[in-house]
């Protein structure tokens, strides 16, 4: 079988001695897109900050295809094909929208084509509103900026944390369809959500994280069963 696209073996974080995350373990295949969804403080934000070599790791494997990237920098975990969209969006609202999808090029990978279009053809919204100030921008166009300005660099695999927080319902519902379409495109995706009726509908596999440690794993199916979240946030 293909080595998976991202893979975290026995992972460990501490914040000095208090654990964050303890002994996670999770395969992300190729095209796919896994969910990890949890309380408040549950290790969600740690996970996806300890890929992109943020924060140091205690102990654990962290694999992109294969391939160990446990010890190396952020930028060269971005070179290698991993893009991070942050919780809280981290937009420059003083910049255009294109400028901002422009400080995504700094990772960029290869050289074919205008990276932008990445961003684009996925939301269209953006080239038409490419030199307004991306400050003027909704909450939902804002997040649509974010995911786009990381997928100009040309991930292989994206991690999003908490891409629907503070939006209204339909601009959710943007974002879920956006995700969709960036999985038909070939990326992989590792999901950190609170909305987890959405989560776990979306991705081929949804992991419960609870107090740093995976509880249980749902599958779409669950979606229909919001009792077993409940629980699995409970146990
Ligand atoms: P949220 O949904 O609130 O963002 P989360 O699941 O992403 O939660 P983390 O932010 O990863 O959780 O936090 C995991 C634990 O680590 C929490 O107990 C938190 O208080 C602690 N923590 C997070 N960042 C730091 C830090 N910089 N220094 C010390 N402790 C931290």
């Amino acid at each position: 079988m293909a080595e998976p696209a991202l893979e975290l073996a026995g992972l460990d974080v501490r914040y000095g001695s208090v654990p964050a995350v303890r002994g996670v373990s999770l395969r992300v295949e190729e095209g796919e897109i896994v969910g990890l969804i949890g309380p408040n403080g549950a290790g969600k934000s740690t996970t996806l900050n300890a890929i992109m070599g943020a924060i140091p790791v205690h102990a654990g494997e962290i694999r992109l295809r294969g391939q160990s990237i446990r010890k190396r920098s952020p930028e060269s975990i971005a070179r290698r094909g991993i893009a991070l969209v942050p919780e809280g969006r981290r937009i420059f609202g003083e910049f255009t929208v294109e400028e901002n999808l422009r400080l995504g090029l700094a990772s960029r990978r290869g050289n074919g084509g205008d990276p932008l279009r990445r961003a684009y053809d996925l939301f269209p919204m953006l080239e038409e509103f490419r030199r307004r100030q991306a400050g003027l921008l909704s909450g939902g166009q804002q997040q649509q900026l974010a995911i786009g300005r990381a997928l100009v660099a040309g991930p292989e695999v994206l991690l999003l944390d908490e891409p629907s927080l503070g939006l209204a319902p339909l601009a959710v519902d943007g974002v879920f369809e956006a995700l969709r379409g960036i999985r038909e495109r070939g990326v992989t995706i590792l999901l950190v959500e609170q909305r987890a009726l959405h989560a776990v509908a979306l991705a081929d596999r949804t992991h419960v994280l609870v107090g740093g440690e995976l509880r249980m794993t749902l599958t779409p199916a669950d979606a229909a069963n919001p009792d077993k979240i409940v629980a699995a946030y409970l146990a």
